[in-house]
């Protein structure tokens, strides 16, 4: 059975990505946001990641006005009413994700399955807000979107089988390979990478070597197509340092404990390449 339009909920970073990713497999999608800036920034950029695929003719100009043409925004929940898959990428704020699912819940059709790309949140608990717990899981999609093949498919303690199967479906259908992960802090990829990133944190403010040696030196030693401070760059630090938080606190295990070091930077307001400082500058 034909999961039908999707919906998504938020046009940022993630939001126009998974938007893209819907709608060049040929799926329609509505795309929500607060406000009209926000979802014209979000179309504006789709059509650039679309225009880069032109230019390294990997898609055509008609091609593109399809999947543009595919894609319709919305301000209002409302507009979400007639969706089968609703994925939230909003801010990642629990009282404001608490809000949003009570809302889809009201405004959805009662076998529509409600998902959430969520980093840190619990899926069981955004689903015990909603009164078709059974029918919410995690879609955990990696950044960038239509060019990352991963999506960690989260099973909340409520989660059918059923629904699991069909976002299971949905997600090869538009060409990503997902995995199965119970909810737990951090999942999968974000409970190994964020800590391997602390760990080269740790190295650094022990001065065992300097920020670019220990790059290059996870570079050539591991395979690793990039280092892991200039990976910590590009996620931004405060993100890194909320994911470590989530998974001290989570756990309670000292393992996970912060890098004094991020915690200072993060108050410098070194955030990595989005403020052109971090363990490297971008200015
Ligand atoms: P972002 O700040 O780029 O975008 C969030 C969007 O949500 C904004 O456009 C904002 O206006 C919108 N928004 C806020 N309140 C809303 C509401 N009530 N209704 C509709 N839209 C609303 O953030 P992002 O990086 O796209 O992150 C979105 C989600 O994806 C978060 O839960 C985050 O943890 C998760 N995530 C992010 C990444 C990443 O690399 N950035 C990777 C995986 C998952």
């Amino acid at each position: 059975m034909s999961i039908g339009k999707i919906g998504v909920v938020g046009a940022g970073t993630m939001g126009n990505g998974i938007a893209q990713a819907f709608a060049a497999a040929g799926l329609n999608v509505v795309m929500m946001d607060i406000g009209e800036p926000q979802v014209q920034r979000g179309l504006s950029t789709i059509s650039a990641s679309l225009d880069r695929l032109i230019k390294k003719e990997k898609m055509s100009a008609d091609e593109k006005a399809a999947v543009m043409a595919r894609i319709s925004t919305a301000t209002v929940v409302s507009a979400l009413a007639d969706c089968g898959l609703v994925i939230e990428a909003a801010t990642e704020n629990l009282d404001l994700k608490l809000k949003i699912f009570a809302d889809l819940d009201a405004a959805m059709k009662q076998d529509a399955i409600l998902a959430t790309n969520t980093s840190s949140i619990s899926v069981t608990r955004l689903a015990a807000a909603t009164g078709r717990a059974d029918r919410v899981i995690g879609m955990h999609f990696f950044n960038p979107v239509p060019m990352m093949a991963l999506v960690e498919l989260i099973r909340g303690l409520q989660t059918s089988a059923e629904t699991h199967a069909r976002v299971e479906a949905v997600a090869r259908q538009i060409g990503k390979t997902p995995v199965q992960v119970k909810n737990s802090p951090g999942f999968v990829v974000n409970r190994m990478l964020c800590p391997m990133i602390n760990e080269a944190i740790f190295t650094l403010g022990e001065g065992l070597a300097t920020a670019g040696e220990i790059d290059e030196a996870m570079k050539l030693g591991c395979n690793h197509p990039i280092g892991p401070l200039a990976l910590c760059d590009l996620i931004g630090l405060d993100v890194q340092l909320a994911v470590m938080q989530v998974l001290f606190e989570g756990f309670k295990d000292p393992k996970y404990r912060p890098a004094p070091l991020l915690v200072e930077m993060v108050e410098a307001g070194y955030l990595g390449r989005k403020s052109g400082k971090g363990f490297f500058d971008y200015k």
